[in-house]
């Protein structure tokens, strides 16, 4: 069996006005439809796809809708219902009776006109040697609607795009987040670890003496926040839209960073044979809540999706990955082995009270996780991610073919693909 990794490419739509307009008026459609069978789902307490299509299906296909859309339509009903019953199941709508999730429960489920909907490929196809779409819309179908994308996702859309995508309308753009699932490659034995520690003050720090700063980004964020506060104060429903818009903003600034780090990270241990040790997510989890002042600076969804990128541009290019034990790499001498509390000096600094080493802090660590991750390996341990990471990542991934709505798609968009 070989064993796919799930990943999403993003292209952008670049409509004429007219095809723009069919486009937004397929979309009102099928989201009413929407939350009309979310209607019916809710009042007839009738949730699973195919008990649904009975109750509305006909009705779908009187509306004028293909019977593929009609299908879909139901489809992305019924998954939002289950999201919402696992939102609810981990308590991200709070206890049983609070307001939030009495709320949620006591109506149905509603869709915003321009929700995200999936297409299969009876409704849209893609013509890759012209870079264009056809698409089916309610006013008939649309053909040569060119899109953009950078050439690594070309490639990847040409080799494993599979199954469907979905039509999504943001700030005014059109996108396609479309489906691909790329095969691991198979893994090699590795000479050797990279090391990899990953901060806040630098992102990634290498045993190769690499540093990824985080200057850029950490202003970056600082200025977003400063302009947060500013909307934040002034509590009006355009503000609230900014602010909205501000934070998606942020997220795809972080993930294009995380991304090339990885990427960086990835290449470099494979052009030099060579496997990725990394500390377990839990214990960068636990790094960032020690460190209260820095906390607002970056939050732990960063770091984990650092982590989860590093983790699955690996697995696509056969590079193996370990995850060592965090505790006390930042604090023990990667020369002499020398464990202890006063070896680190400063946020910066590293200096051994055993053989008077000096180094930069994140390198002696980095160096510390790649020594471990080595006798992790020789262990006989399998290179293999947490089950938790690496469950989560799939879950994302798919998640997002079926996203109902574009925050959830957004957070694991991965268009830069290698
Ligand atoms: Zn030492």
């Amino acid at each position: 069996m070989v064993v796919g990794v799930k990943t999403v490419v993003q292209v952008k739509l670049r409509p004429d006005a007219g095809q723009a307009c069919a486009l937004e008026a397929t979309l009102r459609t099928v989201n009413e439809a929407a939350c009309w069978v979310s209607a019916v789902a809710f009042e007839r307490r009738v949730f699973r796809e195919y008990a649904l299509r009975r109750h509305a299906y006909g009705e779908l296909k009187a509306r004028g809708l293909g019977s593929q859309a009609a299908q879909h339509v139901i489809k992305k009903t019924c998954h939002a219902y289950a999201t919402l019953r696992a939102n609810i199941k981990a308590g991200n709508l709070g206890r049983p009776g609070s307001k939030r999730r009495v709320k949620a429960e006591s109506r149905p489920v509603r869709f915003r006109p321009d929700a995200a909907q999936p297409f299969d490929d009876r409704c849209l196809s893609w013509q890759l040697d012209t870079s264009t779409v056809s698409i089916w819309t309610t006013a008939g179908r649309l053909r040569g609607i060119p899109f953009a994308c950078s050439p690594d996702a070309l490639k990847t859309l040409t080799r494993y795009r599979q199954g469907e995508s979905d039509l999504l309308h943001r700030d005014g753009a059109w996108y396609l987040y479309a489906t691909c699932d790329v095969p691991e490659a198979a893994q090699y034995e590795p000479s050797g670890f990279l090391g990899v520690d990953l901060g806040i003050v630098n992102i990634a720090t290498t045993s190769d003496g690499a540093i990824m700063a985080g200057r850029k980004l950490n202003r970056y964020r600082r200025r977003q926040r400063d302009l947060r506060r500013k909307l934040q104060a002034r509590h009006t429903a355009s503000a609230r839209r900014l602010l909205a818009k501000r934070c998606r903003k942020e997220a795809r600034f972080a993930r294009d960073v995380n991304h090339y780090i990885a990427k960086k990270i990835v290449t470099e241990a494979e052009r030099t044979s060579r496997g990725i040790a990394l500390e377990d997510l839990g214990g960068i989890r636990e790094r960032v809540r020690l460190r209260k002042p820095q906390r607002v600076t970056l939050s732990s969804w960063a770091f984990a999706q650092l982590g989860s990128f590093i983790g699955y541009k690996a697995l696509r290019a056969g590079v193996p990955v370990v995850y060592v034990d965090p505790a006390w790499t930042s604090r023990t001498c990667a020369d002499c082995g020398h464990a202890g509390r006063r070896n680190r000096v400063s946020q910066a600094l590293f200096t051994c009270r055993n053989c008077g080493v000096v180094a930069h802090a994140d390198r002696n660590a980095s160096r510390n996780i790649a020594a471990r991750g080595k006798v992790a390996w020789d262990a006989g341990r399998e290179s293999r991610a947490p089950a938790t990471a690496r469950h989560g990542q799939r879950l994302d991934a798919a998640a997002s073919i079926t996203a109902s709505d574009a925050l959830a798609a957004s957070s694991v968009l991965q268009d830069r693909v290698s």
